[in-house]
C-alpha cells in the first residue's frame, strides 16, 4: 500500500536470529493464511519448505487397554481441495519472511529497542524508547506477544486460564511414510499429534506431545533411552519405528483474549489479541485473519482518505474479529478439556461424540470446512 513499516524488537538482533534457529516448532499453515502469502507474493518462496496436509486423522486410544479403539479420518478430497493447508518448519517460515520484508525500501527493522512509553495525539502517535529515540505513526500494530506491554499501557483488560498442561515439541524420523496425513492420538492428559514435514530422503514429522505439566517436565528429566522408549509406546507404533531427531523444548498451554482489540491508534494482533492451546492449528492461522481484516480496512481508508488510525476506524476492526475469536477460543478450550478427560465415562463420551461427527454429513463438512480454516 506504499505505508511505511517500522518494526520494532525487543531481543537484540542476535538472540532473536539464535531464538529463531532454536524453535523447532513447525505451523501447519490452512489455506486462507496460504492465499495471504501467494496474495503477498512469499508462498513460492515458502512452498519448498512445506509438506501439504490432505488427511486430519483422529485416533481415539482412550479405553482401557489404551490401544486405537477409533479411527476418524477426515480428507480434503470430500470438499474438492487438495490440501488443508501445508506445515512447514517455523525457523524456515520466519526466514524467507524476513528476506521478503528486507526487499521493501519503506520497511525498516529496529532490534534492541524497548518501548517504554507511547503519547497519542490527534493524529499520531508517538512511541518512545529507552535509549532516547522516537517514532511517530497514525497506526501502532501491536504484536508484542501475549504479555503484551501495549496492551497493559492501553488498560486493556484480559481474560487468561490455564490446564497444569504443557506442550512437548520436536522432530522424529519413522519408518512408514506419514503419507500426508496429520495424526492426532487422543488418550488421556491431551492429544499426541504427528504433523507431516517434508521428508529430505527420510520420513519425518513434528510431533506435539501434550500432557499434564509434571509428565512433561518427567518425560524432559528422562535419559534418551528411555525417553525413546516412552515416545514409542505413546505413538502407539502407527508410524513404526520413531526416532526423535534434534532437540525437544517445551510451551506452557493457556487460553487467553483481550477483552477489546483497539487502544488509542493501536490494533492489537496475534498472541496480544488471542493464545490458544496447539490444537487445530488457531495460533497463527487466526493472527492471519487479523492481517487480512486489518490490512482490508487500511486499504479502505487509504482509498477513502479517512484515517486508519482513528478510534471509529479501529472499532470496524474490533468488530470484525472480536467475536469470531471468542468463538474459536471457546471451541479450542472445549476441545482441550474433552482431551484432558481421565474418567471413563467422558472418555467413552468423547469418543462417542468422535464417531457421531464422522459419520453425520453435515457434522462431518463442519469439521471439515474448520479444518480448511474457513
Ligand atoms: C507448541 C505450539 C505449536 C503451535 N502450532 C501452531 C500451528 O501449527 N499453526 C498455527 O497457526 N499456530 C500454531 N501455534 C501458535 C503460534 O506459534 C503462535 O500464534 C505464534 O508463535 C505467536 O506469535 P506472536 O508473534 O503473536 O508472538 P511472539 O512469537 O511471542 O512474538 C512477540 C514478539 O514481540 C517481541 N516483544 C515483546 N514485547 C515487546 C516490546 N515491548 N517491544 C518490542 N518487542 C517486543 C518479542 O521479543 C517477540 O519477538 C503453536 C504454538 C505452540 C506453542
Amino acid at each position: 500500500m506504499g505505508l511505511s513499516v517500522h518494526c520494532i524488537e525487543r531481543l537484540n538482533k542476535d538472540i532473536f536470529n539464535n531464538s529463531l534457529n532454536k524453535d523447532n516448532r513447525s505451523t501447519a499453515i490452512l489455506m486462507p493464511g496460504i492465499e495471504i502469502l501467494r496474495e503477498a507474493g512469499i508462498w513460492k518462496k515458502i512452498s519448498k519448505h512445506s509438506a501439504p496436509l490432505k488427511i486430519m486423522r483422529l485416533a481415539d486410544a482412550g479405553g482401557e487397554k489404551g490401544r486405537i479403539r477409533y479411527i476418524a479420518d477426515f480428507s480434503s478430497k470430500e470438499v474438492n481441495q487438495d490440501q488443508f493447508g501445508f506445515n512447514i518448519p517455523n525457523y524456515l517460515l520466519k526466514k524467507e519472511m524476513m528476506t521478503h520484508l528486507f526487499g521493501y525500501q519503506n520497511f525498516s527493522i529496529k532490534y534492541g529497542k524497548n518501548l517504554s512509553k507511547v503519547i497519542t495525539r490527534n493524529k499520531e502517535a508517538i512511541t518512545l524508547f529507552d535509549d532516547g529515540t522516537r517514532i511517530s505513526a497514525k497506526l501502532i500494530i501491536g504484536a508484542d506477544g501475549r504479555d503484551s506491554f501495549l496492551r497493559e499501557i492501553n488498560n486493556i483488560k484480559k481474560k487468561k486460564w490455564s490446564y497444569n498442561q504443557k506442550a512437548l515439541t520436536f522432530v522424529v524420523t519413522h519408518e512408514i511414510p506419514h503419507d500426508h496425513i496429520s495424526t492426532e492420538i487422543h488418550k488421556n492428559g491431551g492429544p499426541f499429534t504427528l504433523v507431516p514435514l517434508p521428508s529430505e530422503g527420510v520420513n519425518k514429522s513434528a510431533v506435539v506431545w501434550m500432557d499434564k505439566a509434571e509428565i512433561i517436565n518427567a518425560l524432559i528429566a528422562m535419559t534418551e533411552k528411555d525417553f525413546s522408549y516412552e515416545l514409542q509406546k505413546r505413538s502407539l507404533n502407527v508410524l513404526g519405528e520413531i526416532n526423535i531427531e534434534g532437540i525437544k523444548s517445551s510451551w506452557p498451554i493457556i487460553s487467553q483474549y483481550a477483552k477489546k482489540l483497539y487502544g488509542d491508534r493501536l490494533a492489537l494482533i496475534a498472541e496480544a489479541a488471542h493464545v490458544f492451546p496447539p490444537i487445530g492449528a488457531q495460533g497463527l492461522n487466526t493472527s492471519f485473519g487479523d492481517l487480512r481484516s486489518l490490512s482490508s480496512l487500511i486499504k479502505q481508508c487509504l482509498e477513502k482518505n479517512e484515517d486508519y488510525g482513528s478510534e471509529t476506524n479501529l472499532k470496524k476492526y474490533n468488530k470484525d474479529r472480536w467475536n469470531e475469536i471468542y468463538v474459536k477460543i471457546l471451541g479450542i478450550d472445549a476441545l482441550n478439556r474433552a482431551a484432558l478427560f481421565e474418567n471413563k465415562i467422558l472418555k467413552d463420551f468423547r469418543l462417542k461424540s468422535l464417531k457421531l461427527i464422522h459419520k453425520t454429513g453435515s457434522l462431518r463438512n463442519i469439521a471439515i470446512s474448520s479444518g480448511l480454516g474457513y
